[in-house]
Formats: C-alpha cells, sequence, structure tokens
C-alpha cells in the first residue's frame, strides 16, 4: 500500500497565507498569525494571517459590492458558465500541488487527497454545465394576465468550512453559489487553512470578477461569529459539528438569514447474513476507516445480522490488524488525526468503549521515529455493545466501529434508526425485498443498497435529517439555496 517515495514530498516552505478581499491580497490583518502544523510530524507548514473585524468589515463591504453592482449579474449565463468550467479544469491541472497540499494539511493519505481535488473540480464542471439551464416558471391565471417568476442570486453567501475535506467542501458549497449569481465569503477551518489559497487562486485566474470570492481566516468563535451576524450577509452555508451549528444558527437568527446545515452522523450499515460478503467488506472497512473515521458520513455503527455476527467480527478484526499507518504522504491505510486534540478525544473514545464493550484494536502505532510526534491511533472496533452505549450514539470522528447484532430486517431498521443523527445508511444483502423496505424506512438523507458510496458523487444531493441538519448540497437541488424566486404578474389592458 505505502508508496513512499522522496519525490513525492511537496516543496512545502515556510509561507504567509494571506486573506484575500476583493482584488487584494493581505499578508498582514488585525487578528495577527497562526500556524498550521503537519499532523504526521508536528512540523510547520506555514503561517496564516488571521483576520479581526476590520477584515470582516472589508470582506462583507467587497461581496456586496461585487453583487450588488453585478459584474457577474450582468454577464450572460453561458459566459458565468464557462468561467465555472475553467476553474474546475485549473483545479484538475494543479491536481498534484492542491493534493500534496491537503494531505500535509489534514492528514489525509495521498489519494484521498487527490480524490479531493477531482470532486472539487466536478462541483465546477457540473453546476458551471448548469447555469445557462436554470429556468422560472410560467404560472397560468386565465385570460387577461401573464404570470411568471425569475430566478435571482440570493446575494452574499458565507460559507463555514471544517478541517476534514476543506477544499472538496469549499467547491461542494462555492460552486453552486456562484451558479446562481451569488458573491462569496469563505471561512476555513484554522486547522487547516492551505488549500483554500490555492482555491482563491484559481478562481482569479479563471476570470472571476472582483469581489465574487472573498477569504477570511481567523478563530471561528471570533471571525466565524462576526461574519454570521454581519447584516451584509445575506444566506450561510455551515458545515461542521452541532454545537457550532447551533451556535451559527443563532447568530443567522438575528438577522434572520436563511442557512444550509451540514452537520455530524452516526451513520449506520446494515450488514444482512445474505449478503455478499466480499463485496460488503471493503465498504464496511471504508465506510468508517477512510480519512481516519473524520468524515462525516462514515458508516461508523455496523448492524449485524447475529447468524454471521461472531464471524464478521473475527474477519474485520484481522483486517485491520493488516492496515498500514503512516503520514499522508506516503499513501498508507490510514494517516494521523488532524491534530493532536483530536488523537486526545479520540482516545478518550477508546477508554469509554473498553468499559462499554469488548475493543479490538488493529496496526499498530507506525514505527518511524518522524512520526513520534504525529497524531496518530490504532484503528479499532468495538463489539458487544448495545445501541444505548456511548459509543453507538456519540460521533467520535475517529477510527472507531461499533458493531451491534440484529435478529430480523425489522429490528436493523428500528436500531439504525434510534439515533439523533440522520446522515446516510447502507444496507448490504441480496433479499431486494428487505433492501427496499429498509430504504423506504430509514430516516436518513441518503440510503445505499450494496454499496457505500459512488466517488466523484456530485450528481445526487446530500443531506441529514434530525441533528445532522437541513437544506441540501450536491446534485440540482442545492441551487435553490442560493436563489431568490421573484413573481411578475401582469394584468393585460384589453377586455
Ligand atoms: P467545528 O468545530 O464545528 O468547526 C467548523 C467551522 O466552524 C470551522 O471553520 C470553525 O472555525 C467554525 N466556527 C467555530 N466556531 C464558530 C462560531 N461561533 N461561529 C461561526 N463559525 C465557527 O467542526 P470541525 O471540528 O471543523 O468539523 C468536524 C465536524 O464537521 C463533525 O461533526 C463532522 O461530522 C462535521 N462535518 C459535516 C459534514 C456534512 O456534510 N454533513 C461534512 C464534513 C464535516 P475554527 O476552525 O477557526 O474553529
Amino acid at each position: 500500500m505505502a508508496l513512499c517515495s522522496d519525490e513525492r514530498r511537496p516543496s512545502m516552505t515556510n509561507s504567509m497565507i494571506p486573506l484575500a478581499i476583493g482584488d487584494a491580497t493581505l499578508t498582514e490583518a488585525s487578528g495577527g498569525v497562526g500556524e498550521t502544523r503537519n499532523p504526521a510530524t508536528g512540523a510547520l507548514l506555514s503561517h496564516f494571517a488571521m483576520a479581526g473585524e476590520v477584515e470582516v468589515n472589508m470582506a462583507v463591504n467587497a461581496a456586496r459590492k461585487a453583487f450588488d453592482e453585478g459584474a457577474w449579474g450582468r454577464m450572460r449565463p453561458f459566459e458565468r458558465g464557462r468561467i465555472l468550467q475553467r476553474i474546475g479544469e485549473l483545479m484538475l491541472e494543479r491536481r498534484d500541488e492542491i493534493a500534496r497540499i491537503e494531505t500535509e494539511d489534514s492528514g489525509k493519505p495521498l489519494r484521498d487527497a487527490y480524490w479531493e481535488v477531482d470532486c472539487a473540480a466536478r462541483f465546477f464542471e457540473f453546476y458551471g454545465g448548469f447555469v445557462d439551464k436554470m429556468q422560472g416558471n410560467s404560472i397560468p391565471l386565465g385570460p387577461n394576465y401573464s404570470d411568471w417568476t425569475t430566478l435571482e442570486g440570493i446575494g452574499v453567501s458565507l460559507h463555514i468550512i471544517p478541517w476534514n475535506y476543506s477544499f472538496q467542501l469549499i467547491a461542494r458549497g462555492v460552486a453552486p453559489a456562484l451558479a446562481a449569481g451569488c458573491s462569496v465569503i469563505i471561512k476555513p477551518a484554522t486547522e487547516t487553512p492551505m488549500s483554500a489559497w490555492n482555491f482563491i487562486q484559481i478562481c482569479r485566474e479563471a476570470g472571476l470578477p472582483e469581489g465574487q470570492v472573498n477569504l477570511i481566516n481567523g478563530r471561528g468563535s471570533v471571525v466565524g461569529d462576526l461574519l454570521a451576524r454581519h447584516p451584509g450577509v445575506d444566506q450561510i452555508t455551515f458545515t461542521g459539528s452541532v454545537p457550532t451549528g447551533q451556535r451559527v444558527l443563532e447568530a443567522a437568527a438575528s438577522h434572520a438569514i436563511p442557512s444550509n446545515m451540514e452537520l455530524g452522523g452516526k451513520s449506520a450499515q446494515l450488514l444482512f447474513a445474505d449478503a455478499d460478503m466480499d463485496a460488503a467488506m471493503p465498504m464496511v472497512l471504508g465506510g468508517v476507516f477512510t480519512h481516519c473515521g473524520q468524515v462525516c458520513n462514515a458508516g461508523t455503527r455496523l448492524l449485524v445480522q447475529r447468524s454471521v455476527h461472531d464471524e464478521v467480527v473475527s474477519k474485520l478484526h484481522d483486517k485491520i490488524k493488516g492496515m498500514t499507518l503512516g503520514a499522508g504522504i506516503d499513501d498508507p491505510d490510514m494517516g494521523p488525526l488532524v491534530s493532536n486534540a483530536q488523537k486526545a478525544s479520540v482516545e478518550e473514545y477508546y477508554e469509554i468503549a473498553a468499559k462499554e464493550g469488548e475493543l479490538l484494536l488493529g496496526a499498530d502505532l507506525p514505527g518511524d521515529a518522524a512520526l513520534a510526534n504525529g497524531a496518530f491511533v490504532r484503528p479499532a472496533i468495538v463489539a458487544g455493545v448495545d445501541n444505548t452505549a456511548r459509543v453507538a450514539r456519540e460521533e467520535v470522528f475517529g477510527p472507531l466501529l461499533t458493531v451491534i447484532p440484529f435478529d430480523t430486517a425489522e429490528e436493523a431498521v428500528q436500531i439504525a434508526n434510534d439515533s439523533p443523527f440522520g446522515l446516510v445508511a447502507g444496507v448490504h444483502t441480496q433479499n431486494i425485498s428487505n433492501a427496499l423496505a429498509a430504504a423506504e424506512r430509514l430516516r436518513v438523507g441518503q440510503v445505499w443498497i450494496n454499496s457505500f458510496g459512488v466517488g466523484l458523487d456530485v450528481e445526487f444531493p446530500f443531506g441529514g435529517y434530525k441533528l445532522s441538519g437541513f437544506g441540501r448540497e450536491k446534485g440540482l437541488e442545492a441551487i435553490s439555496a442560493y436563489q431568490q424566486v421573484k413573481n411578475i404578474c401582469i394584468r393585460h389592458p384589453f377586455a
């Protein structure tokens, strides 16, 4: 699995990531200077300019001016679409550079970072191709009236981004927002500020008008909150944890603006005894151990039919014992967590798991001395618990799979739905009746049957039920969050 060679290592310099406001690039800002480190080694990667209130106001003014003066909105839709598609092309041209930066900043294996860039490019390709196909409706009012709707960009759209898939999640929200005609402010996570600057450079090079995208780095509790409360912001797309999402919703409520909330999960995979086990096993493993379990839609609860439970647990344990751990840039099976703070939090859950059930640990930590300060944890499975355990209810955001037995299809669905979250679910069975009945009853935004993710799947909608949030990203459904619908009605002066 490891693909290590020195030429794969990015030549990261101790640089300064700037803010981007209008056409200005600010390497100094009133919030001081932050630093970002490689979670595999602890080495300093880059400094970054941290915004304060001054820069927040400047960014909102720049985005407001861009939207109100309307250089973007006055372009013909096909011209806007071409610029968006060009952004996607430039991402693919710089795929290596961006993937390596994202790997170093977040810790994820290099192949996941390549996927992330490819996915980001697909968002721009997909929504770029849709800009000239958005249509309003003609509404029948009867004689002497004409009535129709037009679609307008909602205004200044704020995108608050988590650290797990920084580049991809920027693209996921910003591409439909720009397609709808909005101007945008991006606030990346403090843990992973680096690739957002590549994103801005690409947007500028592709010819996006001044002020259409603006970049603000800095503490979320300070600048994120200031941005979310700012009266010049018209809409918020937030991706992150439930508690922070609730704070952002309060800020949005203070000036009554709409929000998309993409929050956490504790997603179930239902594994029936009649499933094709050879096909299902990689999906179960990939579903939970990708990016060290730091994935919102990770399948962290495995519900297994009792007759195959012990055999499945034993097979999974063997698999995780054979995994490779290492620096993301060497493309191991699993990299480090994003930070030592996240490592401490995950280790606490391992202690809880050992008390609540049987904790089965996988591969040893990397032996390489260069990785001694890295935020590594071993992949793990906890069995012998029921769905009331904390490790069955709380989002760990680490590589811990909770396994729970079930007897009947009804019981499997009941356990899957007995969660405060409702993001996605997987169903593995060769009985199509069981699969469809489960899909109909599962209270989640997305059900996978005999799969768990397609890859580069920008075409269909994604979003949560319950505490997993509301609103939909991806697919054509995403566009409506960024649009106003205006109705125009004419009474004709004819008798
Ligand atoms: P987080 O701590 O909630 O932070 C998310 C973002 O919010 C960061 O940019 C953060 O900035 C900012 N922020 C913090 N406090 C704020 C405030 N008071 N006002 C405005 N913004 C604020 O989440 P995370 O730890 O980065 O990400 C992990 C979580 O994201 C998990 O729960 C995961 O499930 C969820 N997630 C969901 C999806 C989805 O699509 N459903 C996708 C990915 C991740 P700082 O970094 O500066 O604190």
